[in-house]
């Protein structure tokens, strides 16, 4: 699946993502679906509950307001995103079975390198195993 990101969304998730450092940052991501193209509009940052440089997971209090504000836009939820501060944009073991919702896009910012890159997955099941398949993504 393509999907697109506005280059002020973008800007947004590295700045809650550098402010996270050296912890891992996360949040949602919300806009538009359509036949083979997802559009993201908005980001919504979070507090990773977690605390950590190597995994991360969603406060549940924050993932709730940002539902409500999404909804609040008339935006579809789309996925989330969060850092790896260390290692590359690919998702780690833990994250293959954090994603479970085959219809997301997980996305991942890299800091680990001089420029910060960013990559979406998707996830499906492959006899019984999760499966990460990179989808085309477009800073516009
Ligand atoms: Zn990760």
């Amino acid at each position: 699946m393509r999907i697109t990101l506005p280059l002020d969304v973008y800007g947004l998730i590295l700045e809650h993502c550098r402010g996270g450092l050296p912890l891992e940052a996360c949040g949602l991501v919300a806009g538009r679906q359509s036949d083979g193209l997802k559009e993201i509009l908005a980001a919504f940052p979070v507090r990773n509950a977690d605390a950590s440089r190597s995994h991360f997971s969603i406060d549940p209090r924050d993932q709730l307001g940002a539902v409500l504000a999404m909804r609040a836009q008339g935006l579809s939820p789309l996925g989330n995103f969060h850092s790896h501060p260390e290692t590359p944009a690919r998702p780690s073991g833990e994250d293959l079975r954090l994603f479970v919702d085959r219809r997301a896009s997980y996305l991942i910012v890299s800091l680990a390198g001089p420029r910060p890159a960013i990559k979406s997955f998707q996830v499906s099941l492959a006899d019984g195993l999760p499966v990460a398949t990179e989808e085309e993504l477009d800073i516009v």
